[in-house]
């Protein structure tokens, strides 16, 4: 392996420890609502990470629950309620919903003063005018590990962004643009991905692919910012076992990329560090508290 392995864990957790010093700062404890409807095994192991991330950083977080049963109108009506709820500073609605709810009309109730996790419509449309707001936290901490490694001006890298998701490439394009960055997206009608791939500076693979992306598609130096999740098959750990892996093939494409983020432990642990860091942007916004220096 030539490349350097970028440690998401190691930064998220810089992320999180200048969060919780500047939260110290603060006239007040941020406040984060996390709602969970349903009882989705892994949606639950991620609010409780959320929580209790939340918490050590010095925050107050409240948990909702609603039964997998609830209603549309249950579900709008508790995010009314912490709309209007003054000590809520960010409001998280813990995705998948059960089948037969609808997400997008339930995010688009979420006050955009409070929409730590970026996705509504307002939050969106502020993004791609390039006007202040919160933004997404997995393209933001995507940002972040690209800095982390080639240092903090990107601005005229070509990113090539896999990937036009709502939730992850459209944001992440538009992120490395604000940076000044030229930006191509790819997505699954993209002529020759390989050949546009090789003429990255900073390749953004966020398609959920197991190890679509090879050796062969990545530019020597290149940093591959890898953003997919894939769970595949590991006979190898024992019958039935199974493993994470990003949407790049780590072995390989590390022989030739400058930097590479491991999956587990490359971006992932950056969208909880971000979800804190845009809960206190929210209340400070909200508050009228000047944004602490380190954040
Ligand atoms: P979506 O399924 O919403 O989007 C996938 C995108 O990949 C689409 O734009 C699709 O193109 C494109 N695509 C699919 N197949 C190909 C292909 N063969 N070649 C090129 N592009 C292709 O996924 P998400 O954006 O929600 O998530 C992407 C990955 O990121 C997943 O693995 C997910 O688990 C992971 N993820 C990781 C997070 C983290 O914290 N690290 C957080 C959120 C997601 P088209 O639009 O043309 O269909």
């Amino acid at each position: 392996m030539s490349a350097i392995r970028i440690d998401g864990n190691a930064v998220a957790a810089g992320v999180r420890s200048s969060v919780a010093a500047g939260v110290a700062g603060l006239p007040g404890a941020p406040t984060l609502a996390v709602v969970l409807v349903g009882d989705d095994a892994a949606s639950e192991v991620y609010v409780r990470n959320k929580v209790r991330s939340t918490e050590e950083a010095g925050m107050r977080s409240v948990h909702h629950r609603l039964p997998a049963s609830a209603s549309q109108s249950e579900v709008e009506g508790l995010i009314a309620a912490l709309n209007a709820d003054p000590e809520v500073d960010g409001i998280l609605l813990q995705l998948p919903l059960p089948e037969g709810l609808d997400a997008d009309a339930a995010i688009e109730r979420i006050d955009p003063a409070k929409d730590v996790d970026g996705l509504t419509e307002m939050s969106a449309g502020r993004l791609s005018l390039g006007k202040p707001g919160l933004r997404p936290c997995t393209p933001v901490g995507s940002v972040i590990l690209a800095k982390h490694a080639l240092g903090p001006d990107l601005s005229g890298k070509h990113v090539v962004v896999i990937g036009r998701s709502i939730l992850v490439g459209k944001p992440a394009a538009l992120l490395f643009l604000a940076e000044n960055c030229t930006v191509t997206i790819a997505h699954s009608r993209t002529a020759d991905l390989p050949a546009l791939c090789r003429t990255a500076d900073i390749l953004v693979p966020a398609v959920g692919r197991a190890e679509m992306v090879r050796s062969d598609w990545v530019k020597p130096g290149a940093a591959v910012i890898d953003v997919g999740i894939n769970r595949v098959p590991a006979p190898e750990k024992g019958e039935g076992k199974t493993r994470l892996v990003g949407d790049a093939h780590f072995e390989s494409c590390a022989e030739v990329a400058g930097f590479i983020t491991p999956v587990p432990g490359g971006v992932g642990p950056m969208t909880i560090a971000c979800l804190l860091r845009n809960t206190v942007l929210a209340a400070c916004a909200r508050r009228g508290w000047a944004v602490p220096p380190q954040l």
